[in-house]
């Protein structure tokens, strides 16, 4: 049987990122990894905030598109334009960036197993493949949403599917500085997304409560129905499955942690995981760094103890959003646009919202009091007593 210091379920960007890190720290880690072939098939829209920079590694070559801002399209196509003067979001090559943050965390030392696929573990660092045995002080189980991991400790974990086109049109019509973001309470709290890639290229994609063939549907009345559509080809069709974000998750238990996607680390009104997984990442590799240095596993506990901290308050605040989107109907959606739209929330919303944090743009809509004429008070004062 082999032994480490660490060994790392799943070489997804998430996972990768973390064996980076502990191999830093001079770790003797391991990447137990499933795929013959790291990031293949794209499951994901490929939008990151633009504090990403701040949070983890991206160079040039895996950006394919920036982008500014929103048009954020009701029922109904009411129409809000959101944006900023500078760049928002990276538009990256998933696949090519998962690629490279495996090499990474490879290059500081950390050794992948490919076409390795964990079919057993126990919480005393034991984890078993077709092909070999491996103990571990730590194991970290970065293992997607569907965790075998987390199947030690948690129920079995709950997901949104989720589909996505990579469509091509003849001639230029995506606004490369926009995204397009519809909302309809048939796919709430879920929405559509339409990504440019190039003036004539998109992604174009929803998570829902849905089957796949439901969710195709859908995307065929939206390509059917949008003028920017008209004569695009699918060039090629994805799907996957977001974790529904669950705050009682454990994510710690004797010698095995969660991370990432089998944390149910993602933000509940995007679906988006690399920021929070990389942020949670970071946090996870010092606490499991002090585990191992000082021979004392309880130290993973204060990873529990410090992602709750950082996350708590803004994932609670996503969570009373979410609640707010799958209480309407789609009449509800078009009123809340139309007293949006009249309140000035184009500049509010431009001014303060954020993809990835939202609690600040709500806090403002609390102060001038929009959110009193959108949701119901009780609701409004439910949000408000987050902060307290
Ligand atoms: C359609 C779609 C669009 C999305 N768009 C965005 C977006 O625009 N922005 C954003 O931030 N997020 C987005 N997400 C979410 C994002 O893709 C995930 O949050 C992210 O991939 C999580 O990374 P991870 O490393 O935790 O897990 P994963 O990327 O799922 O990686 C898990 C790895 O574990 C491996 N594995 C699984 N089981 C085993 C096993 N038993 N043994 C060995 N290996 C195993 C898998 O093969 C995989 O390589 C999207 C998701 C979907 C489905």
């Amino acid at each position: 049987m082999k032994k480490y210091d660490i060994a790392v379920v799943g070489a997804g960007p998430v996972g990768s990122t973390f064996a980076r890190y502990v191999a830093d720290n001079g770790l003797n880690v391991v990447m137990v990894e499933k795929k013959r072939e790291i990031g293949i098939p794209l499951q994901c829209a490929g939008l990151l905030g633009q504090k990403i920079k701040e949070i983890n590694v991206l160079p040039d070559e895996y950006v394919l598109n920036q982008v500014r801002g929103a048009y954020i399209h009701s029922p109904s196509n009411n129409m809000m334009k959101v944006g900023k003067e500078n760049v928002q979001a990276y538009v990256i090559d998933r696949v090519g960036y998962d690629k490279y943050l495996a090499n990474l965390a490879v290059d500081s030392g950390a050794e992948l197993l490919m076409n390795h696929k964990v079919i057993h573990s126990d919480l005393n660092g034991c984890i078993e493949t077709k092909e070999t045995k491996i103990q571990a002080d730590i194991i970290v189980g970065a293992d997607g949403h569907s965790s075998t991991l987390s199947n030690n400790f948690n129920e079995k974990p709950r997901s949104f599917m989720a589909a996505q086109y990579l469509i091509e049109t003849d001639i230029p019509v995506f606004d490369l500085e926009n995204v397009h973001l519809h909302v309809d309470d048939l796919i709430s709290p879920g929405f559509l997304w339409t990504i440019p890639l190039t003036s004539s290229t998109a992604r174009i994609g929803l998570f829902a409560d849905m089957n796949y063939t439901e969710l195709n549907n859908v995307l065929a009345k939206l390509m059917a129905t949008e003028p920017m559509f008209k004569n695009a080809r699918i060039i090629q069709k994805y799907q996957g499955y977001i974790p529904k974000y669950d705050p009682k998750k454990k994510i710690v238990d004797e010698k095995t942690i969660l991370l990432g996607d089998a944390a149910s680390q993602v933000k509940p009104t995007t679906g988006g995981g690399l920021l929070i997984g990389f942020e949670c990442a970071k946090i996870a590799a010092e606490c499991a760094t002090k585990a191992v240095e000082m021979e004392d596993i309880s130290y993973l506990k204060e990873y529990e103890n410090q992602i709750s901290k950082r996350f708590r308050n803004e994932l609670r605040v996503q969570i009373e959003v979410q609640k707010i989107f799958e209480s309407m109907n789609n009449q509800d959606l078009d009123e809340m646009f139309t007293k949006l739209k009249q309140g000035n929330a184009e500049e509010l919303i431009s001014k303060y919202g954020d993809m990835d944090t939202q609690s600040t743009l709500i806090k403002e809509m609390i102060k001038n009091g929009l959110l009193f004429s959108i949701v119901p008070k009780l609701l409004t004062r439910r949000i408000m007593g987050l902060w307290k």
